[in-house]
C-alpha cells in the first residue's frame, strides 16, 4: 500500500453552476492545505474555467467526466483529451457506470477513450463494477475480470500504471447502500489480481480506489483496508465538509 498514493477524487456529476464552483474551492483550498492524499475534483465540462482559477494554488487537481476517444473532428456534442488537458484538466473518469448505462457507453469505447488519455497525458480513472443482480447471481469476480480485460486491451506496462481504477459496485452508487469494506477490499484484492496476472508486479502500484456512497462516516473503515487506496465519492463530494472529513480520513 506504501507504494501507492492515496487519492480522493470528487465525481460532480451534473451539479453546480459556476457560482457554486467558485464558493466551493474557496471553501475547500484552506481545508486542505495539510492533506497528505491526492486530492481530485472532477466537475462539469462548463465548470472546468472557473474551476481552474477559483482553484489555483490550492492543493488538489482537476478532473473531467468523460472525454471522447477521436483527436477532433465532425463529432457534434463531445470534448477531447487535448481540450481537457488546454482548460488545465489533468485527470478524467472513464467508464462510469451512468455512461456505461444511460450512454451506451461499452467495454470497447472505454478502451479507446483510455488509449486516447494516456496518449494526450491524462490520468484516466477508470471505473468497473457489477449490477445488483450480477452479484446476486455470483458473477461478480467474473465481470470485474472481464472489464478489466477489456479496458486494458493493448495497454503496455509503462501505461497500465498511470490509470487510476474505480471499483463501483451499480448499487451502491447514489443509493446510501455502501458495499462493506470486506466485500469492497474483497472486490479490490481480485482487480489487483487480475492487474498482476497481466502486468506482474506493476499491479502493486496501481491505484485502486473504491466509489459507490462512500462518505465522512463510512471512510475511514474503507481506506482501512490494504488493498483500497482511496475512493471516487459522489454525493459527498458536493459538500465541502464531508469532502474534506474524507480526505482527513485517507490523510
Ligand atoms: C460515483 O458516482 O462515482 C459515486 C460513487 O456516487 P455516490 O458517492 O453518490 O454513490
Amino acid at each position: 500500500k506504501s507504494l501507492r498514493p492515496a487519492i480522493i477524487a470528487g465525481n460532480w456529476k451534473m451539479n453546480k453552476l459556476s457560482m457554486d464552483t467558485m464558493s466551493f474551492f474557496y471553501d475547500l483550498k484552506p481545508l486542505i492545505k495539510e492533506a497528505k492524499c491526492d486530492v481530485v475534483v472532477c466537475v462539469p465540462f462548463t465548470d472546468i474555467a472557473t474551476a481552474a482559477v477559483a482553484s489555483k494554488g490550492a492543493k488538489c487537481k482537476l478532473g473531467a467526466q468523460n472525454c471522447h476517444f477521436e483527436p477532433k473532428g465532425a463529432f457534434t456534442g463531445e470534448v477531447s483529451v487535448d481540450m481537457l488537458r488546454d482548460a488545465q484538466v489533468e485527470y478524467v473518469i472513464i467508464g462510469h457506470s451512468e455512461r456505461r448505462q444511460y450512454f451506451a457507453e461499452t467495454d470497447e469505447t472505454v478502451n479507446k477513450k483510455l488509449k486516447a488519455a494516456l496518449a494526450g497525458g491524462l490520468i484516466p480513472i477508470l471505473c468497473v463494477g457489477e449490477s445488483l443482480e450480477q452479484r446476486e447471481n455470483g458473477e461478480t469476480l467474473a465481470l470485474l475480470e472481464s472489464q478489466i480485460k477489456k479496458a486494458y486491451e493493448g495497454i503496455d506496462a509503462k501505461d497500465a500504471k498511470k490509470i487510476v481504477v474505480a471499483y463501483e459496485p451499480i448499487w451502491a452508487i447514489g443509493t446510501g447502500k455502501t458495499a462493506t469494506a470486506d466485500e469492497a477490499e474483497e472486490a479490490i484484492a481480485h482487480i489487483r489480481g487480475v492487474l498482476a496476472s497481466l502486468y506482474g508486479d506493476t499491479a502493486q502500484n496501481i491505484s485502486i480506489l473504491y466509489g459507490g456512497s462512500m462518505n465522512a462516516k463510512n471512510a475511514a473503515e474503507l481506506v482501512a483496508k490494504p488493498n483500497i487506496d482511496g475512493g471516487l465519492i459522489g454525493g459527498a463530494s458536493l459538500v465541502v465538509d464531508d469532502f474534506v472529513t474524507i480526505i482527513n480520513a485517507a490523510s
